[in-house]
């Protein structure tokens, strides 16, 4: 059980993979380089191989207690960057095998910027004192040139692949989490987002609230002026209330015409500032082709302990008396006082 979650971690989390990969080889693969240099009396390159097997158990305990890969990938590639070039100093030709698995390393740790920066200094620093000193790193001038255009390539290679990979990564996640139609988040992302504000409510007593809000007769446009006419509408929408709304402020569509603004760092009377505000917006600005839209609200502030869904429920039953009190209207719950709504128009 507790061994195929730890399975499931490393095959959803392609950092925490690549780290755990490391320390694996550095543990198997370096640490009898590290014994043999020190055996052998060559304590500069000994030394730097224990750092790197020690720094690499440590960012691997970090990455998987903490579930953070960043800071340790940068960690890590600084480390063994600065490790492989002295390495390859002290050892010449011999160590400059090393390079080639770093550049790959370094090009799936972090970003490719740094990674390209990274790599570029690196083989400065060799190439300059390589210059400096003759036959210390490389035995010829072609030695040098094959490996600085076989590094290039290297390099340039795994930029491109981690520049790619990273864009798409990103394109599959804003697909992921956003509706197409109107650029909002969608109930995916909703679900997730109310899951974290409960957990960070419980835990550090950050406070919550949220409206539901759903179009009036939204039907009506739909059906005497076409679908693309209501399309449209939606579209307003969303631009207006992400205008109007404050920038910490989380919109989702979570069904058709129905939305819901999570708003953190607030109480119910914030709530209800924010709620007339969107429908005094709406009201003035939103027009579909038969003329204005009004909307209905649904609020209530996160109770401590409460599951996110019962939340949803509670504003979805206060949008729904918003609708029986003849729409176009805000109900507002504040999450103690559980008395019959009056609705504020
Ligand atoms: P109420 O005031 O009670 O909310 O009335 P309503 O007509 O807005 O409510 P109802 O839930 O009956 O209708 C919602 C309509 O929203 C039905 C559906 O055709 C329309 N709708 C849902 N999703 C979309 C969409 O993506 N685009 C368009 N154009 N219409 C949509
Ligand atoms: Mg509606
Ligand atoms: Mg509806």
């Amino acid at each position: 059980m507790r061994t195929s979650r730890l399975f499931r971690r490393l095959r959803n989390d392609f950092q925490l993979s690549i780290i755990t990969l490391m320390g694996l080889f550095g543990v198997i693969g370096i640490s009898p380089y590290a014994v043999y240099r020190l055996a052998t009396g060559n304590y500069l390159v000994g030394a730097a191989d224990t750092v790197i097997v020690t720094s690499t158990v440590l960012a691997v305990l970090y990455a998987w207690r903490t579930s953070d890969t960043v800071k340790p990938g940068i960690y890590l590639a600084s480390i063994f960057s600065v490790a492989a070039t002295l390495i390859a100093i002290n050892l010449g030709v011999n160590g400059l095998f090393w390079i080639y698995p770093l550049i790959l390393f370094n090009f799936f740790m972090v970003s490719s910027g740094k990674a390209l920066v990274a790599t570029i200094l690196m083989l400065m620093t060799l190439v300059g004192y390589g210059q400096l000193n003759p036959g210390a790193v490389f035995e010829s001038d072609y030695q040098m040139v094959s490996f600085l255009v076989t590094s290039m390539m290297a390099s340039i290679l795994s930029f491109v692949f981690a520049y790619r990979t990273s864009s798409q990564r990103d394109q599959l996640q804003q697909l992921a989490i956003h509706d197409p139609l109107t650029g909002a988040r969608n109930r995916r992302a909703m679900n997730e987002e109310l899951k974290i504000a409960a957990s960070l409510n419980r835990r550090h007593g950050n406070s919550y609230g949220v409206l539901t809000m759903d179009l009036d007769h939204f039907k009506r446009v739909n059906d005497n002026y076409g679908h693309q006419a209501g399309d449209q509408v939606l579209i307003d929408f969303v631009e207006l209330i992400k205008n109007a709304s404050r920038k910490e402020d989380r919109l989702f569509r979570f069904g058709g015409e129905e939305f819901l603004l999570l708003v953190p760092n607030t109480d119910s009377d914030g709530l209800l500032a924010a709620a007339q505000n969107l429908q005094q917006q709406v009201r003035q600005h939103l027009r579909g082709p038969g003329g204005p839209v009004t909307m209905s609200v649904g609020g209530a502030m996160m109770r401590r302990d409460e599951h996110w869904e019962d939340l949803l429920q509670r504003a979805d039953q206060r949008l729904y008396h918003a609708k029986s009190a003849g729409r176009n209207c805000i109900v507002i719950n504040d999450g103690v006082n559980t008395a019959s709504p009056q609705p504020i128009v």
